[in-house]
Order: structure tokens, then sequence, then C-alpha cells
């Protein structure tokens, strides 16, 4: 398994980040995830304008362009052989004795590793997933792709323990979003329901994607956040993430969404976006 860390390609047993990083340290640092199906990756570039973003709202320079890190991915891609999977990177602010300010001179530790992993042929697509919800114990900063990821390790690992896949976080009675999925709800009248962007969340890319190609099917959508009864009232409800595409909620908390099963209106979605990546691919 190659791996990309600091300007190198190597083995993933040799790539060694030196103890006092300060992404080890403070979780001071940003990441993206992009899938990769056909070897080519699905929305790269808006993953890449989400990375710009965030580095620059914690004013962390950014060390690549676009197009050098479009060749570092597309490189690490091939040199593993992913064809279907998942493409992970971070950049944290670097190496330097462990001080709470920004330290002087230090450069941007960038590493990237792959995941191999079938997305399309998915049995959770099939079946679909139980959620729990949990508090949404996270910063005031979500819009940001931080790596501090402590409440969504623990919100994700309650789901685990309550035999669910995803745990929605909720905060004021409104759901925020999945711990690592964009949440959505699909109204009686076939009315895709989504929480606006905001500090709260973060801008999931496969939410956009998916959002502007429901809008050429011509689905409706109420863009504004909605409590956890509701989605247990909802007909459908269902999650994007770049690592699943759309993925069918069929409970919360125990409770069965709609008849129990996978709904119309989601695996209508999930077959549109799978033929946009797919198309994306060809192009
Ligand atoms: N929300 C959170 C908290 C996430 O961690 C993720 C996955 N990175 C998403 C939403 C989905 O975003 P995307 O579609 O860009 O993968």
């Amino acid at each position: 398994r190659i791996v990309f860390l600091n300007g190198s390609f190597l083995p993933i047993e040799e790539a060694k980040v030196p103890f006092m990083d300060r992404g080890f340290l403070f979780g001071d640092g940003i990441y993206e995830g992009i899938a990769v199906l056909g070897g080519h990756l699905v929305d790269n570039e808006a993953h890449l304008e989400r990375l710009e973003r965030s580095l620059r709202e914690v004013r962390i320079p950014n060390p690549y362009t676009r197009e050098e890190w479009t060749q570092l991915e597309e490189e690490l891609a091939r040199r593993n052989g992913l064809t279907e999977g998942f493409i992970y990177f971070q950049v944290t602010r670097g190496v330097a004795e462990r001080d709470f300010m920004f330290p002087e001179n230090t450069t941007p530790t960038v590493a990237m590793f792959t995941q191999a992993k079938s997305i399309v042929n998915s049995p959770a697509a099939e079946t679909g997933i139980a959620v729990i919800t949990v508090p949404d114990l996270r910063w005031k900063r979500r819009d940001i792709k931080s790596i501090n990821l402590l409440a969504q390790v623990l919100a994700k690992q309650a789901a685990k323990e309550a035999g669910a896949q995803e745990a929605w976080m909720v905060e004021d009675g409104f759901v925020t979003e999945g711990g690592s999925s964009s949440g959505f709800i699909v109204t009686k009248e076939g009315r895709i329901v989504a929480r606006p962007l905001s500090n709260a969340i973060l801008p999931g890319i496969t939410r956009q994607s998916l959002l502007a190609l429901s809008k050429e099917a011509g689905i409706e959508l109420e863009e504004r956040p909605f409590t956890v009864e509701e989605a247990c009232d909802a007909a459908e409800a269902f999650l994007t993430s770049a690592s699943n595409f759309v993925l069918p909620i069929v409970s919360i908390d125990g409770r069965p969404i709609g008849n129990g099963k996978p709904g119309p209106v989601t695996k209508k979605l999930r077959a549109i976006y799978i033929r946009m990546a797919t198309a994306q691919r060809m192009a």
C-alpha cells in the first residue's frame, strides 16, 4: 500500500509523522475525502474548493494548487490500482514545539491515503441502514472540515453499540447532520427536506451535487431544519456522503421510517447520483 507524505510516495510502513506534529497534539488540521469511481475522482473540483476554504478559515497555508492536488490524487490512485473507493487527505499546521500560538516558519504536513471500497454495489444501499440520534456535542464551526472528530467518534461508536450504522446529531431539537454524512428526509408529498447551510453543518459536496440533480429531475426541495419527530414521521429518510453516495435510512432510534424499506424517491436519487458520477468518469 502506497501513501503520500510531504512530497513523497512511499510504502505506508515507511510513512512516519513526527511526534510534535500539531495534527497529533492539537488536532490542528483540515481534511478531505473524495470518492473514486472507475479510477476517476468524483466532484474533485468542489472538494478542493472546500479544502481551500477550510484552510483559509483556520489560516493554514495551502501547500498545493488545484492542479497539483489533482495530480497527487490521481497518481496515488494509480499507484494503488484504485478503481473504486476513497481518497483521504489532510493538511496539518506542521511540526513545532508544543505551544498554542501558530509556529513561525513551519511547513504544513500533507498526508494522503486510499481505501478500496465498493460504493455502487453496496448491501447497505439495498437494505437501508438504521440510525440513532445523539446530542450534537461539536464546536460552533462545523462548516470547517477539521480533523477534530472526537464528538463524531463517540456518536458513531454509540450507533454501533446500538446496532445502527450512523448517528444523527441533534441540537435544539433539530437534526444537524450525521456523524460523517448529510441528513435528509422526504415528505409524504415527495419533497426533499434538507437543513440549510450554516456554521452548524459541514457543506457536504455530495449534498450540493444531489440537490442540483434533484432540481433537474423536478423534485422539490424545502431547505429548512427538521426535528427528530418529523423525521420519524417522514415518508423516507436518507444520507449522502462521498464514501456512500446516497444511502436509504429505514429506521431512526428503532422506529421504522415509512414501511421500513428504502423508499422510491431515495432509490431514484441514488440512481441519478450514480449516473452523474459515472458520467464524470467518461468525460
Ligand atoms: N457531514 C459530516 C459531518 C461529514 O463528516 C461528512 C463526510 N465528510 C459529510 C457531512 C458529507 O460530506 P461529503 O458529501 O462532502 O462527503
